[in-house]
């Protein structure tokens, strides 16, 4: 049986950026639907570390680049989120921690010092002595310095879940090859259903599916915009572990480790390991990596008892506009053309600047809400929710 559906916004993709801008275009009467193909929340979103940066890791070359400029309203603005009053209601999402810190092992070289000189980073971090650091830097043994940073750190399986339950009715679940694109037409799209084909006729698509934006792009019969990869391996360590959220600072510019924690049933805790130990991870095999991270824990933590701590790793691709040489872009992307946009965060804490922008390519286009009528959509399955690396992991070591 062939059925009509028509929306405003047909979007691709059920990360953060789909599902925040799902959210703000509800919100503002339009129409729409998001096509995810595995799960929501998304690829690189539920493997994130629930950093909502405000750029003080950005601003680690010791100048105040454009990206510490741009990122440095992100925590308020999510705060206000969090308070139910902001441009979303978070009010029910579980905030891990309310900042996090940052520990360098020995004195901090001259570029360093300029850094935490700087009045952008005096407003945003402070230096704590003593018993208001954490229970790790109690230690007689740490000899560094400790600064707490004013950025919050975010469950994201509660975020994840909290976005699907405000509008997980309008999220749809489709494999690739179950949607036919026209290049000439990208507002008409044919959906294969379980009970026959659907044409879905939408004024707007949104391309939000992370790495999957390239094939979607192909498929369209588009060569811009070009997306480029980052991958990562990430490292986790499960047991008896203090919760954590901290970077610890190294020579370079970016953070040696960034550690955050996820609490488990019985007082177990995952840390997640990020930073630099994720990125030179890449050319590693798990038990590499594993090895890798161990050696890093016991070098820049040496009195932490490893002992009963499980280990193991997950890959996972940054997917970003591509930048010359492959760098990490400053800020997220939103690319308007012909009834086209597709957009990356590059930072999960970026996601409402891009719904945002989102709303404004919009209005530019002169597309305002018009209905719609999705009925026929109910013929499709809603997609489930992702679940966290650690929980997908099937062997620890
Ligand atoms: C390990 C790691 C740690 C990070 N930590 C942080 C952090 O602490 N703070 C921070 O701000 N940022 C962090 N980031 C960056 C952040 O996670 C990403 O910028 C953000 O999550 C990207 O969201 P997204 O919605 O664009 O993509 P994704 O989360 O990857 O979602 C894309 C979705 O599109 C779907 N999809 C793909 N193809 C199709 C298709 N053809 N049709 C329908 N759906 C499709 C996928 O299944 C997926 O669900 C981290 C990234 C990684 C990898």
């Amino acid at each position: 049986m062939n059925a009509q559906a028509s929306v405003d916004v047909v979007i691709f993709g059920g990360g953060i950026a789909g599902l925040w801008t799902l959210a703000r275009l509800r919100q503002a009467g339009y129409s729409v639907v998001l096509l995810e193909s595995d799960a929501l929340g998304g690829t690189q979103t539920i493997a994130a570390q629930g950093i909502i940066h405000g750029g003080a890791k950005y601003a680690l070359t010791g100048a105040v680049s454009d990206a510490a400029q741009a990122i440095g309203d992100m925590p308020q603005r999510w705060r206000d989120c969090l308070a139910r009053k902001g441009e979303l209601d978070l009010g029910r999402v579980r905030v891990l921690s309310q900042h996090q810190h940052l520990w360098s092992t020995e004195g901090i070289g001259s570029r360093m010092t300029g850094f935490f000189a700087s009045k952008l980073m005096r407003s945003r971090m402070s230096a704590v002595e003593g018993a208001d650091r954490p229970d790790l830097f109690q230690s007689t043994s740490f000899k560094g310095s400790v600064y707490r940073l004013e950025e919050p750190v975010l469950d994201l399986p509660s975020l994840v879940a909290e976005l699907v339950r405000q509008h997980g009715d309008a999220c749809f679940a489709v494999q690739p090859e179950m949607v036919q694109l026209d290049s000439a037409n990208p507002g008409c799209l044919k959906i294969a259903t379980p009970t026959g084909q659907l044409t879905l006729q939408a004024q707007q698509l949104l391309l939000a599916a992370g790495a999957g934006n390239e094939a979607l792009l192909k498929k369209l019969g588009r060569k811009t915009p070009q997306m480029q990869r980052r991958p990562l391996h990430i490292l986790m360590a499960r047991g008896l572990l203090p919760p954590l959220y901290a970077h610890c600072l190294g020579a370079s510019t970016n953070p040696r480790l960034t550690i955050t924690s996820y609490p488990l049933a019985k007082g177990e805790v995952v840390w997640h390991l990020g930073g630099q130990v994720a990125e030179r991870g890449v050319a590693r095999d798990e038990t590499e990596q594993i090895t890798a991270g161990k050696a890093e824990l016991a070098t820049l933590l040496p009195w932490l008892d490893l002992t009963n701590i499980h280990w193991a790793t997950c890959r996972v691709d940054r997917a970003e506009i591509a930048t010359p040489g492959g760098r990490r872009p400053d800020s997220w992307h939103v690319d308007s053309h012909q009834g086209v946009i597709t957009a990356w965060p590059t930072k999960l804490a970026f996601a409402p600047c891009l719904a945002t922008d989102v709303l404004h390519c919009l209005k530019q286009s002169s597309i305002d809400p018009s209905g719609g009528n999705c009925t026929a959509l109910a013929d499709l399955p809603h997609p489930p929710l992702a679940q966290p690396p650690w929980d997908e992991v099937k062997i620890w070591n």
